[in-house]
């Protein structure tokens, strides 16, 4: 069923493969956290949404969607653009990403984590947006505010290697990579996903901060030999962790009280003629 009227919330939460398997927040053990409305679908310009799940932590609203709001028979700029249509309409101003990544920096192991501080976009998607309205100046891409509060919600939770910077290089997928673009990435990126372009453009876009929590569970191809099982193993053991990252990182980030940049990065364009409101869609 569709439900006409989105909800408020500053808190938007891009599940990836790290909740996937679980039933985030439920899977959690806290007394903050309740789950206000469930399997909410929203009539977009891009098409019907993903279905949302509307949750509180504290007197927080965090609207939140499974694997990036990707399924079948929906383009995954398509996906992208309802999920964060929604989220500017519910007022989202802080997203949370998260997601399974595979290592191109040879110095990697499986679980580590890492939350990146750069980009490198080699998909083809480029031109994903809303409306066009803005030029998106992607200096400090992910906010450094979130990710300095996210490196801590890892820090005291997870035992093994945090890596509090590096450069996700995004592919189209959904094929993984072959042994040739990861030797090309390699010293140019340290992980490679297809998740973070466009929802890194597409936050900026609707001016809300954006960071996120990667693991890695898979070696890029031709750096190590990796097994399925590994990578299903990841996902199911630590679901639970990750879920408790995000909601930690939740607890300790103002929507209001922001100390960084990032709204600052939009600028009105300059093309307003080219990027109205229609050619955007066409
Ligand atoms: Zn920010």
């Amino acid at each position: 069923m569709l439900d006409n009227k989105i909800p408020k919330a500053e808190y938007g939460i891009v599940g990836g493969s790290g909740t996937l398997s679980s039933d985030f927040p439920n899977n959690i053990q806290a007394q903050d956290v309740e789950i206000i409305a469930d399997n909410l679908r929203f009539e977009t310009p891009y098409g019907e949404s993903p279905a949302m799940r509307l949750f509180s932590v504290g007197d927080k609203q965090v609207l939140t969607v499974k694997m990036h709001g990707w399924r079948s028979g929906v383009s995954r700029s398509d996906a992208s653009r309802q999920v964060f249509w929604v989220f500017r309409e519910a007022g989202v101003k802080r997203i949370l990403s998260e997601g399974g990544v595979g290592t191109v920096n040879k110095l990697l192991d499986l679980r580590d984590f890492i939350v990146p501080d750069d980009y490198l976009d080699m998909s083809v998607r480029k031109d994903v947006m809303l409306d066009g309205r803005y030029l998106l100046i992607m200096r400090e891409a992910l906010c450094p505010e979130m990710r300095k509060t996210l490196i801590e919600a890892v820090s005291k939770r997870f035992d093994g290697r945090v890596f509090i910077r590096g450069t996700y290089a995004v592919t189209d997928g959904r094929h993984f990579e072959s042994p040739a673009e990861v030797a090309m990435l390699n010293g140019h990126a340290d992980i490679v996903g297809q998740s973070m372009c466009p929802e890194v453009y597409l936050a900026r876009e609707i001016g809300a901060c954006y960071a996120g929590l990667y693991f890695t569970v898979n070696y890029g191809e031709g750096i190590k030999v990796w097994s399925h099982e590994d990578m299903s193993n990841i996902f199911y053991d630590d679901a639970v962790m990750i879920g408790e990252i995000l909601l930690e990182t939740i607890r300790n980030t103002s929507a209001q009280d922001k100390h960084c940049h990032c709204q600052e990065l939009r600028k009105e364009t300059l093309l307003k003629d080219v990027y109205n409101s229609e050619s955007a869609k066409g």
